[in-house]
């Protein structure tokens, strides 16, 4: 197929709405089956998972249904991540494999997109190592989604596409969403981050932060409530601060509020924090709010002083601590969690164990660790980093022990207690039904599926590590 350079220009194309028609219709036509088929594997975080939900919802409306299987698809999508080097190895030897697919049926059209098409060298490896991926598109131009696959559809050249600068600070309103479950909702508030933490490729691929307008969020959210949705989170990179950039600006703690007002039988929750813009306002507004959940997801990354210098992270350990024993003040059954990154460049031993007596000080629910993961175009990527990843390894098995130690202690006292939970699934081999608690941990109990997607009360009587036994009141 012909190539064409990355194109940043706008093209002559229909209007979403004209594409929508002309790609039904010419899937109508080229489908193996008849009823055309589209597989779209998401990578990464949940903003990833949104994104997804909304491409999905142009397709829905183009006629397709939607398979696991690469055999029976006519186009196949991966969304990518760009956020560690290892998931990204991992998305080119997936994209890699699909060659054979693409061999035994040629009028599959492969797309990639997502974070790493926004990097140079992403998108140029899939352009140069994979000829049979015949659309690229990055972050900023999902809403374009219906002309960019007419255009790979009918054009004889492979597409690419990436946001500009002016398009950068746009927020597409209105688009379709297909969501992937009936009981929990992503509502992205925001986009992009201004933070540049050293180790992180975000800001870069996703651009400067762009907030929602509060009226356009809840007319989502309450068509949410509406439809039944019980677990709605609020997604954004950096929810904390949400609607700076607005022209009448509004605090998180006040969208919050305002959300919290819509009548119905839900639960708020939302990621993610960053620690040096979170205020006591939302911390008060968790506190005396109906419906927003008493779990706060809170990434300190390190416990050290100097590291969290070297990460750009712009607070303190004290400041973080301060914060936390606010949030256990008014809030006594708040479930924390967090982020932390092992191994940062140049990290001693000394400083790593900054962090796990962090952690013992908070007392989390649980945590994601990582092991840090170079990103080229970052700062930190240039640091020189002596500690070897064999000895990274002991220290993140470390302070997981110690984490597992915490987070048994913190089961094990809820042991007697009530919850509220809401039921999410049956488990197939044991037939029990699992949820989560407001504070987010996963309660396996017997009961009648019949009340999957709704709240229920339910008595601790065990707990497993991270999982929790109870019965149904
Ligand atoms: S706050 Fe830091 S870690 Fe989070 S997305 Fe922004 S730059 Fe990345």
């Amino acid at each position: 197929m012909p190539e064409e350079t990355p194109a940043f220009s706008q093209f002559a194309s229909p209007s979403g709405e004209e594409a929508v028609r002309q790609v039904r219709e010419i899937m109508s036509l080229r489908a193996r089956t008849g009823t055309p088929m589209a597989l779209v594997r998401t990578y990464g975080c949940q903003q990833n998972v949104s994104d997804s939900e909304k491409i999905k919802g142009f397709l829905a409306q183009m006629g397709f249904s939607f398979t696991e299987n690469e055999e029976e698809a006519d186009f196949i999508l991966f969304n990518t991540c760009a956020v560690r080097e290892h998931a990204e190895n991992r998305v080119f030897g997936n994209v890699g494999a699909l060659k054979t697919v693409k061999r035994r049926h040629p009028s599959t059209l492969i797309a990639v997109c997502g974070c790493m098409m926004e990097e140079d060298k992403a998108a140029e490896r899939i352009r140069s190592v994979f000829p049979f991926v015949g659309l690229v598109f990055g972050t900023h131009v999902i809403h374009k989604f219906p002309q960019l696959l007419l255009r790979a559809l009918t054009e004889n050249r492979r597409v690419f596409e990436r946001g500009d600068d002016s398009e950068d600070h746009q927020i597409a309103e209105g688009l379709p969403v297909r969501r992937d479950g009936t009981v929990k909702a992503w509502l992205t508030v925001m986009y992009g981050c201004n933070n540049f933490c050293s180790y992180c490729i975000v800001p870069y691929v996703r651009g400067r932060e762009r907030s929602r307008e509060p009226d356009a969020i809840l007319k989502e959210f309450r068509g949410l409530v509406r439809d039944g949705y019980k677990d709605i989170t609020l997604l954004g990179q950096n929810v904390n601060s949400y609607g700076k950039t607005l022209q009448n600006p509004v605090s998180f703690a006040s969208l919050l509020r305002m959300l919290d007002e819509v009548e119905g039988d839900y639960r708020i929750r939302f990621m993610t924090s960053h620690p040096k813009d979170l205020t006591k306002e939302l911390i008060d507004t968790i506190a005396s709010g109906k419906h927003i959940s008493h779990h706060l997801h809170l990434p300190f990354q390190s416990g050290n002083d100097r590291i969290l210098k070297a990460m750009n992270r712009s607070y303190t350990r004290e400041r973080y601590l301060e914060l936390i024993s606010y949030a256990k003040e008014k809030i006594p059954d708040v479930s924390l969690t967090s982020d932390i990154i092992v191994g940062f460049p140049g990290e001693t031993y000394e400083e790593f164990r900054d962090t796990v007596d962090l952690i013992r000080r908070v007392e989390f629910t649980s945590l994601f660790t990582f092991i840090y993961s170079p990103r080229t175009g970052t700062k930190a990527a240039k640091l020189p980093d002596p500690v070897p990843a064999a000895e990274k390894g002991r220290w993140l098995q470390e302070l997981c022990a110690e984490q597992e130690k915490i987070a048994a202690r913190r089961c094990a006292a809820s042991v007697g207690t009530v919850q509220r939970v809401l039921i999410e699934q049956q488990k197939p081999k044991t037939g029990l039904l699992t949820g989560r608690t407001d504070g987010n941990i996963i309660v396996d109990f017997a009961g009648d599926p019949a009340l999957i997607g709704q709240f229920a009360n339910v008595r601790i009587t065990s707990a497993r590590n991270w999982i929790l036994g109870g019965e149904l009141i």
